[in-house]
């Protein structure tokens, strides 16, 4: 008999529940049965409804959600339709999500380094202080990390920027359906995969109706006439997994955002007070860290790749080996457990009997 999967790997996938799994075969089976585009169009009305539950999980208006490709997909995205100086700066702190400031980079911003404090969160006095002398153009904060549980006072640095007339985006892979988002940035992502466990392939982004107007979204000549977003929503789309994201969108919300960030909160803090005890490994988040996310740093010279797969392999249970690209504040690499709200204290015996 084949042991249970142990998924502590929420963070780079949640686990789909059998609801969404049922609503994507049924969407594609109709695709069949009545056309592609017939089939769409009966969709609709639950993608309004994804919309507007995506829409209040991030603080924006109803008209302010697109479904896209990916987070990445949603921040090149910005990157190409939001109008920036040529060498903007981009304010970020070390925790920031790697490919994102080679992402800038690569759009010609300049990446600038936040204050932080020793726990590696935004240092809002020195942000305060920046505002005044030399303010970034964009403010860009992943709101938690990827790679530890580290996050960051968004709702305070949209609060001083707002007041300094400077922009924020937020990446919020990580938070999305694990944290309170509901920040009304300038823009905020993520993907739909993660903390909502919606089918990969697809992301969510956020704009702020203030926002909205200046971006540039390419339109054909005949679509002269659509809004921002309509314009960011057009295009050929994998409507059966969108179907599958607004129905994990609909469990999550009917399940209560609040209830689940609990839930999850809780699971962390069990998993990690589990951790402390188990030798050779080390707790990398900070002592007040809120959220499922659990960073382990090895202290006997474990090869953490190694240990990943090892993991997999003999024991069934999928953790993550985070390398230092996920961030500049890593310079080792870090195993990740993320693990679902209902974390037994079986699995974590099987965890900490696999990893001894
Ligand atoms: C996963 C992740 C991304 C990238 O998401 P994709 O959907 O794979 O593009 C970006 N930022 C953070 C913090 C992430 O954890």
């Amino acid at each position: 008999m084949t042991e249970p999967l142990l998924h502590l790997q929420t963070a780079a996938a949640g686990r789909a529940s059998e609801g969404t799994i049922a609503s994507m075969t049924d969407h594609l089976a109709l695709e069949a049965s009545v056309g592609s585009y017939p089939a769409q169009a009966e969709a609709a009305p639950v993608l309004e409804r994804a919309y507007r539950d995506l829409a209040g999980l991030l603080g924006v208006d109803e008209d302010g959600v697109a479904l896209v490709g990916s987070a990445t997909d949603a921040l090149r995205t910005l990157l190409m339709t939001w109008p920036l100086p040529n060498g903007a700066a981009v304010g970020v702190v070390p925790a920031e999500w790697g490919p994102n400031v080679d992402a800038f980079i690569h759009h010609d911003l300049r990446p600038v380094l936040m204050d932080v404090d020793d726990r590696g969160v935004l240092d809002l006095d020195a942000l305060q202080r920046t505002l005044r002398s030399s303010p970034p153009d964009v403010l860009h904060l992943t709101h938690l990390a990827s790679h530890r549980c580290v996050s960051q006072p968004v709702v305070e640095a949209i609060a001083l920027c707002r007041s300094a007339g400077v922009t924020v985006w937020v990446d919020a892979a990580q938070s999305l359906g694990h944290l309170d988002t509901a920040f009304g940035a300038d823009a905020a992502y993520a993907p739909g995969r993660k903390w909502l466990a919606g089918p990969r392939g697809l992301g969510i982004l956020a704009v702020r109706a203030s926002a909205r107007d200046q971006l540039t979204p390419f339109r054909t000549r005949t679509d002269a006439d659509l809004s921002t977003i309509e314009a960011l929503r057009k295009g050929e789309r994998p409507v059966a997994a969108q179907v599958g994201l607004a129905h994990a969108v609909r469990e999550h919300v009917q399940a209560g955002p609040s209830e689940r960030r609990a839930a999850l909160a809780a699971a962390g803090a069990r998993l990690r007070q589990v951790m402390r005890d188990v030798p050779g490994w080390a707790v990398a988040d900070p002592l007040d860290a809120v959220g499922a996310i659990v960073g382990l740093r090895p202290t006997d010279g474990q090869d953490v790749e190694a240990v990943q797969r090892r993991l997999a392999r003999d024991h069934r249970i999928l953790v993550t080996a985070c390398l230092p690209w996920r961030s500049a504040e890593i310079s080792e690499p870090l195993l990740r457990l993320a693990p679902a709200a209902a974390l037994t204290a079986d699995e974590m015996g099987c965890l900490t009997s696999g990893l001894g």
